[in-house]
């Protein structure tokens, strides 16, 4: 395979790689600054003055000063039926941890959903089968006309470089028809600020759509391209235009957010629930995510990865832990996805236009830290 050549190489040589990281953390030096020169600490792991945690818009919640027993009263004020509450899950990591949590720890009866964007790993398929058996809880997964979403994320992937925006838009709808038919205005997440947070670049999350208005305009920019008809735009009217109402009527909590979040404690619920890993440690619910990582490395030198490798290097694995994980990492190039043909496929795009997608839409921003220069 050749096709990648021209993309630039994104493998970084060892040596360099840990030349320009902060000793204590492990960020690199264009993402945040050295306290010292020596980099033994730096503005992320040792700030000035303590910072907000910055999430992508889309992301926030409602749980801002509450407790886990505040969260149990709402939940039993809003209970409607058999169910007390819905919880989001993906079959990945912190989501299949807060269903356990919601059933076995707080006691509550959830009804579990999921939506379908024809990305999900046979890995997370099948955690989220096990698990909500092993629980036994409902679980409900969407999905919508297949030709219908592959015409929106083959649209969205060629002129927008994703595919994330439909996957976060059919979220949003899945939870409003779940919350239509149950009558349920409580969701539970595991949405983890913890794992996911971003303590310096605000813009980072945000490359995609967050609102109704947004998706359609996008949406109506491809349409046509697309073959996209005025039939199926109207047919899947709720789908376009629910999240709006999701984000204002649904009370959404972020679990992680209320407990002592320890990555071991949480292996050993998983291991006795059955979930299964594959190699990634992140996101291993989703077949696009690898490629996501690897085009954000491919524009910005670096990924959200980072974020989530120096958060854990803090508070629990410590430097060398974390050298090993950033290695690895940096030594991913697009040649190494073993999903990528498989995503494309879906899609329905060629490796050539693949390229050009790539090198189009994630060519080094203007609020890239490594514009200029750097990103290996
Ligand atoms: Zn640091």
């Amino acid at each position: 395979m050749s096709w990648y050549k021209s993309l630039k190489n994104m493998k970084q040589s060892q040596e360099e790689f840990f030349k320009i990281r902060c000793k204590k953390c492990l960020m690199p030096n264009f993402v945040s600054t050295w306290n010292s020169p020596e980099g033994n600490a730096c503005e992320y792991c040792s700030p000035g003055e303590e910072r907000e945690i910055i999430f992508p818009d889309d992301m926030s919640n409602d749980n801002k000063d509450m407790t886990i027993s505040d969260i149990v009263k709402l939940v039993h004020s809003e209970k409607k039926g058999k169910y007390d509450c819905m919880v989001s899950i993906t079959g990945g990591r912190d989501s299949t941890y807060m269903m356990y949590y919601a059933k076995e720890v707080l006691g509550l009866n959830p009804v579990a959903f999921n939506f379908h964007t024809g990305f999900v790993t046979d890995v997370a398929q099948e955690n989220m089968i096990n698990v909500t058996n092993t629980l036994g809880i409902d679980f409900i997964q969407f999905r919508i006309d297949g030709r219908f979403l592959k015409k929106l994320c083959r649209g969205f992937f060629l002129n927008n470089g994703e595919v994330c925006s439909v996957c976060h838009q059919g979220h949003f709808y899945t939870v409003q028809k779940v919350a239509q038919w149950t009558g349920l205005k409580v969701l539970l997440r595991g949405l983890c600020k913890k794992t996911e947070a971003n303590y310096l670049v605000p813009e980072y999350f945000n490359w995609y759509s967050m609102n109704d208005d947004d998706f359609n305009a996008r949406v109506n920019g491809f349409a046509e391209s697309e073959g996209i008809t005025r039939d199926e735009l109207d047919t899947h009217d709720d789908f376009l235009h629910m999240r709006d109402w999701t984000d204002n009527e649904i009370k959404k909590i972020d679990l992680p957010d209320m407990l002592d979040y320890k990555q071991e404690a949480i292996s050993m619920v998983l291991k006795k629930l059955n979930w299964k890993q594959n190699n990634e440690f992140i996101h291993l619910d989703c077949l696009y995510n690898p490629i996501l990582i690897c085009s954000q490395r491919y524009a910005e030198g670096y990924s959200e990865k980072q974020f989530i490798i120096s958060n854990l290097v803090i508070d629990e694995i410590g430097p060398e832990e974390g050298k090993k994980l950033l290695m690895a990492e940096e030594n991913i190039g697009f040649e190494d996805l073993s999903g990528l043909s498989k995503f494309l496929e879906i899609i329905d795009v060629d490796l050539p236009t693949f390229e050009k997608t790539v090198q189009r839409h994630w060519n080094v921003r203007e609020c890239s830290p490594v514009k200029g220069g750097g990103s290996a």
